[in-house]
């Protein structure tokens, strides 16, 4: 049997929290063999909420769960750890500027990122979901110059799964028939989910769709329908998405440590200059894992301008969100 890992979680008792938990507790992040210690880590005022979540998790008895710790002190909750998903982060006031917000938000993740070097596993890798996650990320690697910059990723896989899924659905495939998909830049309404290179079956997917109406399709339902989901979610149901977000927080954290069948996944990650996204960003790009807890950008796609327009629009915004929290930053 395997050495228990531990997995600290930020944000525990919110909504994704929630729907997050259960998952990890059954062995779908990490796998049916492994044993692992949960560290629930949350502000004060979320303490008792927490503890119902932690009652709940307790009934559930799963198998694999070899501790549970509830904290809201985070060097307790960040102690040793090999994972953390960083959840938790303040919403939008009302009224409240978006730079506030960012600065709010910086923050926690500067504070988060110096703990998390000071205390957790050189090793550990940590997924950021907390919104800005992409600024977030950036924040939280700077304030941990001790631990690899490539241990950290922010969440695009909800993103990347939302394209997937209106893709399949509009040709009546299955998600996992699309491959060579890929979503570049931030997680927000500037994305760009990119079916350019995607195939179905080994056949190129514009082909299949039909080339003359893949572009009108492409650009006035394909590209605002993901870019939207959050908000149309939101509207539907009265609040933010909860549990996709958890299930892919989960689902991104698991092909990053246990590899996946070699189709393109995208993962918020920092950019070393790639298709000329700034250097030290962290965006979106296609990638590849190789099952041993490493992945790569993919290389070589050839860049339409169509792509690069699209791409520099996302670009641009987390260029200004990095500016406003750059007295973070140095
Ligand atoms: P949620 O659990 O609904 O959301 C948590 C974060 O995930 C938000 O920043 C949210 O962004 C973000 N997010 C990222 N992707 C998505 C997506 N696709 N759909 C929806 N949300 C997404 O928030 P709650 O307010 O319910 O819970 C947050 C919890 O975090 C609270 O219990 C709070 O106490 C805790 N917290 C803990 C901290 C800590 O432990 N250090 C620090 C701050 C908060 P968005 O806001 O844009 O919806």
């Amino acid at each position: 049997t395997k050495t228990p890992v531990t997995v600290a979680v930020t944000g525990a008792a919110g909504n994704i929290g929630y729907a997050l938990m259960f998952r990890l507790a059954s062995g779908a992040m990490l796998g049916p063999d492994q044993p692992i210690y949960i560290n629930a880590i949350e502000l004060p005022f979320a303490m008792e909420a927490l503890k119902g979540v932690i009652m709940e998790l307790r009934d559930c008895a799963f198998p694999l769960v070899k501790g549970i710790l509830a904290t809201d002190d985070a060097e307790q909750g960040f102690e040793n750890a090999d994972y953390a998903l960083l959840v938790g982060s303040k919403p939008r006031s009302k009224g409240q500027e978006r730079s506030d917000l960012l600065k709010e938000n910086g923050g926690i993740f500067e504070t988060i990122g110096r703990i998390l070097n000071k205390v957790a596993k050189k090793t550990c890798k940590t997924t950021v979901v907390g919104n800005p996650a992409n600024t977030n990320c950036l924040i939280t690697a700077h304030n941990a110059p001790d631990i690899p910059s490539e241990n950290f990723s922010s969440m695009m896989r909800l993103d990347h799964d939302r394209g997937l899924a209106q893709a399949a659905l509009k040709l009546g495939h299955d998600p996992q028939d699309i491959t060579e998909f890929a979503v570049w830049g931030n997680h927000s309404a500037t994305m760009f989910p990119d079916l350019t290179y995607a195939r179905l079956f080994g056949e190129t997917y514009r082909h299949t769709f039909g080339n003359k109406e893949f572009d009108a399709w492409n650009e006035k339902e394909f590209i605002p329908t993901v870019q939207q989901r959050g908000a149309a979610i939101i509207e539907a149901r009265g609040s933010s998405s909860a549990a996709s977000a958890a299930n892919a927080a989960i689902a991104q954290t698991r092909d990053w440590v246990h590899g996946n069948d070699g189709r393109w996944l995208t993962m918020g990650i920092k950019s070393g200059g790639e298709y000329g996204i700034p250097e030290g960003l962290w965006s979106g790009f296609p990638v590849e894992v190789d099952g041993e807890g490493n992945y790569a950008i993919v290389k070589d796609l050839p860049i339409s301008s169509f792509q690069e327009e699209q791409i520099g629009k996302s670009v641009k915004e987390l260029l200004s969100e990095r500016d406003a929290v750059a007295e973070l930053l140095h």
